[in-house]
C-alpha cells in the first residue's frame, strides 16, 4: 500500500501553473505511517543525517511542477526545507549542540502542552460518565454547593444544563475549538 508522510513548510511554494498554495509535501523516505511533521520535528532515529528530494506536487493541477525540495535531516530532526541541494547542505552544517538543546526545549514544551490537553480530555470524558451516571443532569440545581460537585470542577460549563452526553461533548469540542483559533491569533 503507497503510505506516505506529510511535511508541512514553515512557508508555501506557488505552483508556477495556477498560482494554488503548496503547503506540504508527502514523502517515502521515513517511517510512512501517515504522519504529519514541521521543521523541528523528530522524523526518524537518531543516526539518520541525510538530504531527502522530494518534487512538489499541487493537488489543484494533480501533477508534479518540476520543482524539488530538499528535506534536510540531521540526527533524525528535520531541521529545515531547502530549495536546493546546498541550501539543505548549509541547514545541516548549521546545526550545533546550542541550537538542538533550544530546539529540544521548545519540544518538551509542546509535548507538555500535549499531554495536558490529553489529560483534560479524560477527566472530561470521566466526569461526563459519572454526571450522567449519577443522574446529575435530572437534579435540580441547589445553592448549597456539596463535596460531590469536587470532581466535575473543570468541566461544569460543558456538563450544567446539558439534557444528554452528546450536548455536553458538543460543548466541549466548541470550546476546545474556539480556544485553538484564538491561539492561532496570538
Ligand atoms: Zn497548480
Amino acid at each position: 500500500m503507497g503510505m506516505f508522510d506529510t511535511i508541512y513548510f514553515d512557508k508555501p511554494y506557488l505552483c508556477p501553473n495556477c498560482r494554488a498554495k503548496i503547503d506540504s509535501t508527502q514523502t517515502k523516505a521515513f517511517e510512512r505511517t501517515l504522519t504529519s511533521f514541521h521543521v523541528k520535528d523528530c522524523i526518524s532515529h537518531a543516526e539518520e543525517i541525510r538530504i531527502v528530494k522530494e518534487e512538489l506536487f499541487c493537488n489543484k493541477c494533480s501533477e508534479h511542477i518540476g520543482q524539488y525540495v530538499y528535506l534536510a535531516v540531521f540526527r533524525g530532526i528535520l531541521v529545515g526545507v531547502g530549495n536546493s541541494l546546498q541550501e539543505a547542505r548549509h541547514m545541516l552544517d548549521d546545526m550545533n549542540l546550542e541550537k538542538l538543546i533550544l530546539w529540544y526545549h521548545d519540544l518538551y514544551k509542546k509535548y507538555d502542552g500535549e499531554v495536558r490537553e490529553n489529560g483534560a480530555v479524560f477527566r472530561f470524558l470521566r466526569n461526563v460518565v459519572d454526571w450522567f451516571e449519577q443522574g446529575r443532569h435530572k437534579k435540580k440545581r441547589t445553592k448549597a454547593k456539596g463535596l460531590g460537585d469536587i470532581p466535575f470542577l473543570f468541566d461544569k460549563e460543558y456538563l450544567k444544563g446539558a439534557k444528554d452526553p452528546i450536548e455536553a461533548i458538543k460543548k466541549f469540542l466548541t470550546a476546545k475549538q474556539k480556544g485553538e483559533k484564538e491561539a492561532d491569533i496570538f
